[in-house]
C-alpha cells in the first residue's frame, strides 16, 4: 500500500506522517530529499543555476534560499519553473526510497508530500491512496505563526502560493480533520483509526512500535 500524505502548511501533515510511522509505515520526506537536492552538490543545483542564474545560489554553492524564496514567491511562473526542476528529482528518489523499504519489508509505505495537489498528476499513478490533512485556513495561520515565529502576512503568502483548500479535498481518498477542536490526544486516534482502515496495524503488537 502506498499513501500520498498531503496538506497546506499547518494542517498538521507532519505530526500525521509521524504518527502513521508509529503505526508501522515507512515514512518517506520529499520535503527533506527536495532540500538535499539543492544543497551543495544536489541533483538539482546544476539546472536551478542554469534556470536562475549564480543569483540564486549562495558561496556554499548551495541554493540560496532566501533569494529563491524573494524571487518564486512574487512570481508564478518562476514557481513552476523552479518545481519543473525539483518534483522529477524528489519523484525518482522518493521512490527509488520507497522501493527499499518495500525491499526491506514495509507493508506499507507513506510518502509525505506538501504540494501533491499542485503536481498530483505525477504522482497519481504512483499511490493506491490519498490522505489529506484538513484545517480551516485561520487555524494554519495561527499554527504556522506560533510554530516558526512568522509574522501573519508571511504565512499568507506561503498559503496563497499553495494549491486551494478545495483543491486539496477535490484529490483526497481519505480526509483527516484536524481543526482547531482536535486535541493531539484525539488526532492519534483518529490516525490509528484510518491506519486500521488502511490495514496498516501490522506492527501493532511489535517491538517496533512505539508506546
Ligand atoms: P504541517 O506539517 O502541516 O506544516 P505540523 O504537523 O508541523 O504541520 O503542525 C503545525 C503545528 O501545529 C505544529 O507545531 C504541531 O505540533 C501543531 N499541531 C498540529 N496538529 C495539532 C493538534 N491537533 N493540536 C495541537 N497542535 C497541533
Amino acid at each position: 500500500m502506498r499513501i500520498g500524505l498531503t496538506g497546506g502548511i499547518g494542517s498538521g501533515k507532519s505530526t500525521v506522517g509521524a504518527l502513521l510511522a508509529r503505526c508501522g509505515a515507512a515514512l518517506i520526506d520529499s520535503d527533506a530529499i527536495a532540500r538535499a537536492s539543492t544543497a551543495s552538490g544536489g541533483a538539482a543545483m546544476s539546472a536551478v543555476v542554469r534556470e536562475f542564474g549564480a543569483r540564486v545560489q549562495d558561496a556554499s554553492g548551495a541554493m540560496d534560499r532566501s533569494a529563491m524564496r524573494a524571487l518564486a514567491f512574487g512570481d508564478a511562473r518562476a514557481r513552476q519553473r523552479l518545481q519543473a526542476i525539483i518534483h522529477p528529482i524528489v519523484q525518482a528518489q522518493a521512490q527509488a526510497q520507497a522501493d527499499a523499504a518495500i525491499q526491506a519489508g514495509a507493508h506499507c509505505v507513506v510518502f509525505d508530500v506538501p504540494l501533491l495537489a499542485e503536481a498530483g498528476a505525477h504522482w497519481r499513478h504512483v499511490l493506491d491512496r490519498v490522505l489529506v490533512v484538513d484545517c480551516p485556513p485561520g487555524v494554519q495561520i495561527e499554527r504556522v505563526m506560533a510554530r516558526n515565529g512568522w509574522p501573519e502576512t508571511q504565512v499568507r503568502q506561503v498559503m496563497a502560493a499553495q494549491a486551494s483548500r478545495a483543491q486539496r479535498l477535490a484529490i483526497a481518498d481519505a480526509v483527516l480533520f484536524n481543526g482547531a477542536e482536535v486535541a493531539l490526544a484525539a488526532l492519534a486516534q483518529k490516525v490509528e483509526a484510518l491506519a486500521q482502515r488502511f490495514g496498516l496495524m501490522i506492527l501493532a503488537n511489535s517491538a517496533n512500535r512505539l508506546a
